[in-house]
This record gives structure tokens, C-alpha cells and sequence, in this order.
């Protein structure tokens, strides 16, 4: 089965022509194999064992046996392992002259046995280092620590030992391991975790960065507006970057065919972290773990796979319920969906398991792992392609925070929300349930804005001069927009404008926002907010943004408010709700031509509120009146189309993911597929290649999709 599998993916490599990639990053794994191609450009099945074990107990790590390793991962059909180099214990699985070697691989060459185990085996070397977090470098080193506001260690009688990327002497430590290992194995690439601030740091080194290169003391107090405490949050965010630079680079001079990835889970994550869109440059690939539901499964995807530097990207999650939990295990059914979803997303698959501390890896786990794989393999030389994503929602990686966080200390943790997080969640969790085609873009991608027909701002509360000159020019051209809430309001330093930057997009005028925490919409057009009407307007727990229209522009709801202010205790009509009562002629939201293209401004945002989700997508219709996915389907099933002209085809697939499992089957149901003015001459249903009737409808192609058990794949090949 194996060499089958092999012989086709090396069929398929060798007439997509791959000849230019010689230099490529983790080219010189498994030539005779998959010809010239990178190791991972054809691993989509993965693996981890975490292995951040301590050595206070001789028992540890002393049952680890590279042969059963190797034969775990054997039996899980991996064709990558990461495999531990060093933990965050900071315990190294190496000799080393720098850092301290876990006392279980002393005078033992087990990390080499492994290694060779298995190449020999063709699974690709990824060697695990942990970045930051170093308990043992921590506890070793007082002027390493990362620093509370108030000077102290900040992970005393912590298991987290973190360091600071900024203190000299353990960048020179860290990137000294990292050469240790790059002198002592070979390996197709290194995996740095956790290249991340766990908090914000105060340390001696930060302070002095901070005066040399902005002025001043480091603030105390977290003030979006505040230009000093931005200036020192966009400084953490570069100082990341350069640091995940600087142990890229080590690596890539020592073994510059060797790929690097660090890990990629914290693009999404809020501001402390400090992950910004500029660090995905020092990857060759994109990797990270999840353990949300479908929908954050589906989002991740959909942004790894645009900022990923090369592709497939990889989703990673643990066969544990998280990684809290050491032998409750998700159940195979979850893990059959989530690998499905990810191989219908063209993403590599990865299954985290922890090492038992005595080094011991539990076997059924393993025959979990292989049976699970074994329903994606024949998938996967018909995975990725061009990402038909019509509808891209816009990640700004420097807008993760709150302003209502303004006046907090640093050390305060009790206002961690994210609006625009919140709304871009929002946002694809209703175009997916919609079968909307979506992706999730970043700055990264505002050249290729073409590529899509409607772009959503959801409430992005820092932009600036690129991205506003790139949006209106696109718009201009004849992009269409949809924007809500603060989308343009500040600067990427901390500076609030008078008025929106795109406000002559938008057709609106500032003002400010409501007194009122509940607000309400009154409908100008019924059929969009249906069921809301004037007389029962849609309901919404926010305030609103207090707008003023401009000339031309279409108002299609307004602002109408409840009787008294929600937060008077004495006054009110009805004891349990603010009920509407007093209707304005301000406007909610509003349509707009601007140039060749087409916005919607909406005062709040709607696509936050699940219960706004249809209206949320109608609005999106006004600005596109047909996706490329149309069909009356339940919300369970995701779709994703990609093109793959090289093959001259759409492949569709479609992942029957639902909240209570085992899955029931989605009965067969119509589903009607732009096909880009091609000529559709088949449909096939994938892996086994047998045809599916279908109908021509302009531009449009009909099928009548066989029920989906979990994953249906199909072909539309054109001549
Ligand atoms: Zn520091």
C-alpha cells in the first residue's frame, strides 16, 4: 500500500513539473521519492509527541526506545515526526556544552537512533526546540527572566520558566543549542514553539531597548490612544520578528536545506502575545495547533493557508481532549472530522500525543492515528489548488485588543476581550454556515485584493496609510466592501482621527457612539432584515456608532432606541428588557457608490450577533448577488472549492462536521457550482473516479451531490 501510494504521488509530482524548486527548503529528503519537491510539500499526515519531561525521577524518559518510537509512528502512517531536541523543561535530548541534557539520554545516542530510525523509515526529521519558555534556563538564569511590571520574576513557582527574547545572554543561548543540534544530526527541518511574549515584559534588557529606540520609560498602563504605549506594543511586536529571524537565520546558515517553521497557533491570539503577520515571513511553512470546534478549525485553515509561505500549511491537534488531559482522548469520530476538514482545506493533518513520563507511548493511540489517516490518504493527491474565496475577511494583526482596556495596568487581566477578533469570528462563522466560499486575509494580501468580489473590515480598529490607499484604490476599481463599527477610526500609532479614514468609502460622518448598551435597527428594507420591521426592529446588546450620511448614499436601516438609557435603575417600561421606544432618522447602515465598486457601512457589527447572521449575509448579497457555492444545505456541512487549472479542474468538497457525533449523513442534495466560464465536460466523484449526472446552467454547473457521510470529494474537469 505504501509503495502504491508513493508511486502515484510521484506520478502526480513528475507531471506538475517541479523542476525549478531545486534549492528549495527541505529538498533533500526523499528525492527518490517525490523528485526535487520539499519533504513537506507531500506530507499531510503529521505527528508530535510532546515531550516535556523533567529528570528529578530516574524513572523518566528511562523506558524510551527509538525502535518503538519509529514503529508507533509506523504504525500512525506519518510521513513527518517532530521529535524533541529540547523541551520546555529546557532539558536537552542532546549533548550539549550550553544547556543541561535530560539525565535519562546521558552517555545514550537516542535522539540519533531515533533520527535515523526514522529516515530510514522514510518519515521526515522535524527537530522540536522551545523557544522562550525554558524552565530550566529560567530557573538558572535570574537576568534571562521575563518581568512583571513591578520587577518580579514572572514565573516564580511556575512550570513555565520564560525568558526574554531580549536578554543577550539567552538569545546567545538559545541560538547556541540551535547550532549544537544543526552541528550534531541530520534532520529535514527545525520546529521552533511557543515564538511568542507569554506576557509583557519589564525585564532590564526590554527597558533599554525601549530608551534606546523609542525614549523614555516603558508604560505601565495600557492606553491605545496613548502614543508611548503603542509605540511599545509595536516594538514587541518587531522585536519578535527580528528574534524569530534571528533563530531562522541560525539555522538556515548551518542547514540551509532545512526547513523552519514557528509554530503558528498565535496569529489569532490578542495583543500580549504579540504575533504579528510580518513573523509568518520567517517560516518556510505554517504550522500550529487548534483544539476549537469546526468553526475555528475552518478559519484557521482558511488563514493559514493564505499567509503560509509555501503550502500545504499544517493543522495540528492533540488525540488528547487537550493538551491538559494526558489519557482522555478525543473520540475517533472527532478526529476522523477534523482530519477530513483539514485535507478538504488542502492542510496537513498532525496528531499531538504526550510521551508518558517513563518514555512509554500508549499503542492504540498510534492504531487510532492509522486508522483515522487511512480514510484521508486517497484524498490526498487531489488536496489544494487556488482557494476560490470570494468573500476574504481581513485580519489586521495589530488591532487584537480593546479600547476599553484604556486606563488598565498591564498586570490587569480582567478586560481580554478583542472586538475585532470577535467580529471576524463572527463574521466566518456566518459565511460558513452560509456556504459563502471564504478566506481570511492579512496585509500581506492587499495586492492580490482582485482575487476576491466582496472584502469585509470587521470593526478593524487600527489601519493605516497602505492599507486604506489599497482598499479605496481596489473599491475605486470595483471591489465591493462591507465595513462595520470603528473600521478606520485610529491609526497604527495610537491616533484617533476626527472622522473615519474611509469615510468617504463608508458615505458616513462620525459623530460618536450611543449612551445606550442596547440598540436597535428599524428597518428601510424589510426583505433584508427580515423578520425585523419598523415596528419590531432588530434588537442588538451593543451600542452603535452615531453616524451622519452623506449625500447619495442609500440609508438601509436606522437607529432606534429604548425608551430610557438601559443602566437607570429607577426609570424604565419593561422590568427584563429595553424595549424599543424612541425611533431617529440616524442612520445604521448604509449602502454606497464609490467609483466602479460598492460599501456597506454598518454602525455595530452585525456579523458579531449569531442571530444577525442571515441579515449579515443578505447585506453581503447586495454587494453579491450569487457565491460560487449555491445550495440548500444544512449549516453542518462546510464546502471548499479550489481550482486546479493545471489538472483543468474545480475540485469541491464537502465535510459533514457535526456538533453531536458519530455524524448522521446529510441526505444528497442539489448544489449548483460557478464554473468560471469553463466547459465543464465530467464530474467525478473522488477518490474512485465514477461519474455524477450533471447539468449546464450558463455559467453555473448542477450536481446533485451523493449523501456526505463525513467527506464527499468531487471533480468538475473542463476541457
Ligand atoms: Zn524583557
Amino acid at each position: 500500500m505504501a509503495d502504491m501510494i508513493s508511486r502515484r504521488q510521484f506520478m502526480h509530482i513528475a507531471a506538475a513539473g517541479a523542476g525549478a524548486m531545486m534549492a528549495a527548503p527541505g529538498a533533500s529528503f526523499g528525492q527518490t521519492k517525490s523528485g526535487v519537491q520539499p519533504w513537506y510539500k507531500q506530507a499531510y499526515r503529521r505527528n508530535v509527541i510532546d515531550m516535556h519531561i523533567m529528570d528529578w525521577n530516574p524513572e523518566f524518559l528511562s523506558r524510551f526506545d527509538p525502535d518503538v518510537y519509529v514503529e508507533r509512528l509506523r504504525t500512525a502512517k506519518a510521513q513527518s515526526a517532530v521529535l524533541y531536541a529540547h523541551s520546555h523543561a529546557g532539558l536537552c535530548y542532546f549533548p550539549t556544552k550550553l544547556g543541561k541534557t535530560h539525565a535519562a539520554y546521558e552517555g545514550k545516542d537516542h535522539l540519533a537512533r531515533t533520527v535515523d530510525g526514522l529516515r530510514k523509515n522514510d518519515i521526515a526529521v522535524v527537530l522540536y526546540m522551545s523557544l522562550i519558555h525554558d524552565t530550566w534556563a529560567y530557573r538558572n538564569h535570574d537576568e534571562w527572566k521575563i518581568r512583571r511590571a513591578d520587577g518580579a520574576g514572572a514565573a516564580e513557582g511556575s512550570r513555565y520558566g520564560i525568558c526574554c527574547p531580549n536578554a543577550i545572554g539567552y538569545r546567545d543561548y538559545i541560538a547556541g543549542l540551535a547550532e549544537e543540534v544543526c552541528a550534531q544530526y541530520e534532520f529535514e527541518g527545525i520546529r521552533f514553539d511557543m515564538t511568542f511574549w507569554p506576557r509583557v515584559c519589564y525585564c532590564a534588557h526590554c527597558a533599554k531597548r525601549f530608551a534606546d529606540e523609542v525614549g523614555g520609560e516603558v508604560p505601565k498602563t495600557i492606553n491605545w490612544e496613548d502614543p508611548a504605549w503603542v509605540a511599545f506594543q509595536r516594538k514587541r511586536e518587531a522585536w519578535l520578528v527580528e528574534f524569530a529571524k534571528h533563530m531562522t537565520q541560525t539555522v538556515k546558515n548551518r542547514k540551509p536545506n532545512a526547513t523552519v517553521e514557528h509554530q503558528a497557533s498565535t496569529f489569532l491570539a490578542n495583543w500580549r502575545l504579540g504575533v504579528t503577520e510580518p513573523l509568518a515571513a520567517q517560516n518556510d511553512f505554517l504550522q500550529g495547533d487548534f483544539y476549537g470546534d469546526a468553526l475555528q478549525g475552518s478559519l484557521i485553515r482558511k488563514l493559514l493557508h493564505n499567509l503560509s509561505p509555501n503550502l500545504p500549511y499544517g493543522f495540528e491537534t492533540s488525540v488528547m481532549l487537550n493538551l491538559q488531559n494526558h489519557t482522555a482522548l478525543k473520540s475517533e469520530a472527532l478526529l476522523a472530522a477534523k482530519a477530513a476538514a483539514s485535507i478538504a482545506d488542502g492542510g496537513a493533518f498532525i496528531f499531538i500525543d504526550a510521551i508518558d513520563p517513563a518514555g512509554t507511548i500508549n499503542p492504540a493511540t498510534y492504531e487510532t492515528m492509522g486508522r483515522v489517516f487511512a480514510q484521508t490518504i486517497p484524498y490526498e493527491e487531489h488536496a489544494g489548488g487556488e482557494l476560490v474565496q470570494e468573500v476574504a475577511v481581513y485580519l489586521s494583526t495589530e488591532s487584537k485588543f480593546d479600547f476599553a482596556q484604556n486606563g488598565l495596568s498591564v498586570e490587569d487581566y480582567s478586560r481580554e476581550g478583542a472586538p475585532h477578533l470577535e467580529a471576524l469570528i463572527g463574521a466566518c462563522r456566518a459565511l460558513r454556515a452560509h456556504h459563502v466560499p471564504y478566506g481570511v486575509i492579512t496585509k500581506k494580501d492587499l495586492a492580490k485584493l482582485d482575487r476576491h468580489k466582496v472584502l469585509i473590515l470587521p470593526n478593524v480598529l487600527m489601519m493605516d496609510d497602505e492599507e486604506i490607499a489599497g482598499i479605496r484604490a481596489w473599491v475605486d476599481g470595483g471591489g465591493k466592501l462591507y465595513a462595520s463599527r470603528d473600521t478606520s477610526l485610529v491609526t497604527k500609532d495610537g491616533k484617533r482621527q476626527g472622522d473615519f479614514m474611509l469615510g468617504d468609502l463608508f458615505g458616513v460622518t462620525n459623530t460618536g457612539t450611543t449612551a445606550e448598551r442596547v440598540t436597535y435597527i428599524a428597518p428601510s428594507n424589510t426583505e433584508i432584515f427580515s423578520p425585523y420591521t419598523i415596528a419590531s426592529p432588530l434588537m442588538l446588546p451593543a451600542t452603535q456608532r452615531s453616524i451622519v450620511a452623506k449625500e447619495g448614499v442609500i440609508v438601509l436601516g436606522t437607529l432606534t432606541l429604548p425608551y430610557t438609557n438601559p443602566d437607570d435603575g429607577e426609570k424604565y417600561a419593561s422590568i427584563h428588557s429595553n424595549p424599543p421606544g424612541i425611533a431617529t432618522d440616524k442612520p445604521s447602515v448604509v449602502a454606497k457608490r464609490f467609483g466602479k465598486g460598492l460599501v456597506i457601512y454598518a454602525a455595530e457589527a452585525l456579523e458579531v450577533h449569531e442571530h444577525c447572521a442571515g441579515i449579515f449575509v443578505r447585506l453581503l448579497r447586495m454587494l453579491c448577488p450569487q457565491f460560487a457555492i449555491e445550495g440548500d444545505i444544512p449549516a453542518c456541512v462546510e464546502f471548499t472549492l479550489f481550482h486546479q487549472p493545471d489538472r483543468k479542474r474545480l475540485v469541491l468538497s464537502a465535510v459533514n462536521f457535526q456538533k453531536e457525533l458519530p455524524n448522521l449523513p446529510v441526505r444528497s442534495a442539489g448544489v449548483s457550482v460557478d464554473v468560471k466560464g469553463h466547459a465543464v465536460k465530467r464530474v467525478l466523484e473522488l477518490p474512485d473516479g465514477a461519474e455524477i449526472p450533471h447539468s449546464t446552467d450558463g455559467e453555473r454547473v448542477n450536481i446533485e451531490l451523493p449523501a456526505i457521510e463525513t467527506l464527499r470529494m468531487i471533480a468538475l474537469e473542463y476541457a
